[in-house]
């Protein structure tokens, strides 16, 4: 075997200590590699300019000559060291803070270089770096990485030792892209493209190896998605669903309303891959209230009048009791039995639920992470679904589908993203599409008022109540404090109890045991509470289509996508809903999140205006998008790249030769490294 830089510990750069290698493991840096594939967020350019350049206020690097005395001032701990200098036609004052000791080396006529802020006005530079040519210059001319950096690892620290391990080892970066693809794009060899990352010529010569390694993540990224379907296709080794058409039937008309056309298709599409030996793996996106559960439900029919178990995965415990008792109702007159697992589903009952699960007892289980505990056995598990797939891990949800012998899996989301980007990033997924609401339902408005205004907001929540509806009023997100949320509610709980004595208003919040918020929910979707006071525990699924009044506290503070969560808790039945964002945004961001909720009421809409807003780190960086992370590309600046390697993945797929010729032999390695041969891919 050959040693790669994978196998090469940092400790084996010259000048990284014990301790050092310590302090590099905690930013996930482990083997020469990891350094090497550390890549600056920015760099600072010292490329000399003349003043002329330059605008007020800009940072500039220029070169100079002491032509005046330096002048130190001293005051409390501190100082400020001053000196004439010109530069081109040019002059102007150098000015340092707390740095008495380079007074010295002012001496009349010698040159410097000096890096800093320009105020044109006052004809000053504040000096944050300098060099004397003298003495030999390190950064003069040059553009120097940035890197994310922290606790004892300093910024010129890590810059000195990545060129260092470039030093010793970028002679051994190995170039994974075929030549013909390099030819194609005109890429930089791998290896040059790294080194150019780290210490770029200039600016376009920096993009360059950028644009390699972008295209090149993507690149990889697609060969391994696609790959993986192309190895499994031909995989017949799924569930067969053997349900016949009249017993679907049977099902579906019992519903208490017809199935929408949308609906109808997606229902068709996973009847289909059920039914097949190919291994269903279905993304299943429609915006907040298209009605998902129910196509869930027809699923789990299936599986369980073939002969298997379904589980249904979701995020929170109140989502999971709500679709307890949502299944139970829909199955009881066919005998189906639903159990439900939550993490306060404990001693005897959880015993007896497990128990029944592996003799195949239950037919179908409900719950949250509780499932995927390794004391959960089935008999027999068929399909698997998780509901609001982004809040789970991708490890989540392949625990749950290991529990059975390669389950159908079902996932359903309600952060929809175009149709084009949601094939291209779950390039191994097949993707459904709810693209209509039941009928008969009327449009939300969304009204926008500022605090001010509270008492008209309380006006509209008597006058829905009046008429016999529900309304949710929502409480701040205070970042990072869950005891400030609990506190906001609380308060906003007294303040409306005081306003309207004769309504009945509930508060729900996540410091609450479980069976005192499954308590509250109860009482809301029964009636009994008519005004329910919440933290954003409710954010995801809750379904009580009596309500028809979301008003959010604070608006600005929570996301777009949030927002619009939170306002599909309403419009769920025929009546008129009216959504209310109670907000002074201080930030342009916040207005703009305001005015976008006004204008639309389409995920689809909201999900592209949230991406703009937010920049697609943002959007889709999140650890809970379940979309990929990567190291240098931008989901959505480098879209159109990330297209280009789909449609070249999938053209060096379709080549035989790409199995046997050497030429791909380090992309058949890589394929090998992520595991692609053992099918343990899919999620
Ligand atoms: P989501 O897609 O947000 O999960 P739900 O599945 O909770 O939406 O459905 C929202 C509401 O619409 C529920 O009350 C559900 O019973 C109802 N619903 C679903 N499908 C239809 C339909 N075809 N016609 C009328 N109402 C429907
Ligand atoms: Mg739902």
């Amino acid at each position: 075997m050959t040693l790669t830089l994978n196998d090469i510990e940092v400790r084996a750069i010259a000048g990284v200590s014990a301790s050092k290698q310590e302090e590099l493991h905690a930013f996930g840096i482990f083997t020469v590699k990891d350094l090497l594939e550390y890549y600056p967020f920015r760099y600072e350019d010292y490329r000399p300019k003349t003043l002329s350049e330059v605008k007020h206020g800009e940072k500039v690097t220029v070169e100079a000559k002491v032509i005046g005395l330096p002048v130190l001032q001293r005051y409390g701990g501190k100082s400020r060291l001053s000196c004439k200098m010109v530069a081109g036609p040019w002059m102007f004052t150098a000015t340092w803070f707390n740095r008495p000791f380079v007074r010295d080396q002012l001496a009349a006529g010698r040159d410097v270089v000096v890096t800093g802020k320009w105020d044109q006005k006052r004809s000053q530079i504040t000096v944050t770096d300098h060099e004397f040519p003298d003495r030999g210059s390190v950064k003069t001319g040059t553009l120097q990485p940035v890197y994310s950096v922290g606790g004892k690892i300093t910024q010129s620290w890590l810059r000195k030792t990545i060129l260092q391990a470039l030093e010793q080892y970028g002679a051994m970066i190995p170039e994974i892209l075929p030549q013909s693809i390099l030819r194609k794009y005109d890429l930089m060899p791998r290896s040059r493209a790294i080194a150019t990352i780290h210490m770029p010529e200039d600016t376009s010569d920096g993009s360059a190896g950028r644009r390699r390694m972008v295209y090149e993540e993507l690149f990889l990224f697609q060969l391994k998605v696609q790959a993986f379907r192309v190895l499994n296709r031909g995989r017949m080794d799924g569930v067969v669903h053997t349900v016949d058409n009249a017993t679907v039937r049977q099902f579906v008309r019992s519903l208490p309303f017809e199935l929408t056309d949308a609906q109808k298709r997606v229902e068709l599409e996973i009847l289909q891959d059920m039914r097949s030996p190919y291994c269903m793996n279905r993304l299943l996106q429609g915006d907040v209230g298209s009605g998902k559960t129910v196509l869930a439900a027809i699923a789990l029919f299936a599986t369980v009048r073939s002969g298997f178990q379904g589980a249904l995965m979701v995020p929170t415990e109140i989502l999971a009791e709500q679709h307890l008792r949502s299944l139970q109702r829909m199955f009881e007159p066919f005998g189906i039995t639903v159990g439900l697992l939550t993490g306060s589903v404990n001693g005897r009952k959880r015993k007896d639920l497990l128990a029944s699960l592996q003799m195949g007892l239950t037919d179908v289980v409900v719950g949250t992470h509780a499932l995927i505990q390794e004391d959960v056995f089935f008999r027999d598990l068929g399909l698997v679904v998780t509901d609001e797939q982004h809040r789970f891990g991708v490890n989540q949800r392949s625990i749950l589908r290991r529990k059975g012998y390669n389950p159908d899996v079902l996932t359903m989301t309600a952060t929809p993203i175009p149709r084009t980007l949601a094939i291209t990033v779950f390039g191994d997924m097949d993707v459904s599409t709810l693209s209509e609401r039941p009928k008969g339902r009327v449009p939300i408005s969304t009204y926008w008022a500022k605090p001010g205004q509270m008492d008209r907001v309380i006006g509209l929540v008597r006058r829905e109540t009046e008429q016999g509806r529900q309304a949710y009023m929502i409480t701040p997100l205070i970042e990072e404090s869950d005891k400030l949320d609990v506190q906001n509610a609380i308060d906003l709980h007294i303040t409306m109890t005081q306003a309207l004595p004769t309504v009945r208003i509930g508060l729900l919040h996540g410091r609450m045991t479980p069976s005192e918020k499954d308590e509250v929910m109860r009482r809301f979707y029964s009636g009994e509470i008519q005004v329910l006071v919440s933290t954003t525990v409710v954010e995801v699924g809750v379904d009580v289509p009596n309500a028809t009044l979301m008003v959010i506290i604070d608006a600005d503070r929570f996301g777009l996508s949030q927002l619009h969560q939170l306002r599909g808790r309403v419009g769920r039945g025929e009546h008129a809903s009216f959504c209310v964002l109670v907000a002074d945004p201080k930030s342009e961001i916040g207005k703009e999140r305001m005015i976008a909720m006004t204008e639309t009421d389409d995920g689809f809409e909201v999900s592209r205006r949230d991406l703009e807003l937010r920049g697609p780190g943002d959007f889709f960086g999140t650890k809970q998008s379940g979309l990929p992370e990567f190291r240098l590309a931008d989901m959505t600046a480098d879209f159109d790249v990330l297209e280009q390697a789909r449609g070249d993945a999938a053209e060096l797929l379709r080549d035989g030769h790409f199995w046997t010729s050497p030429e791909y032999a380090p992309l058949r390695d890589f394929l090998q490294r992520e595991q692609i041969f053992q099918g343990d891919l899919m999620d």
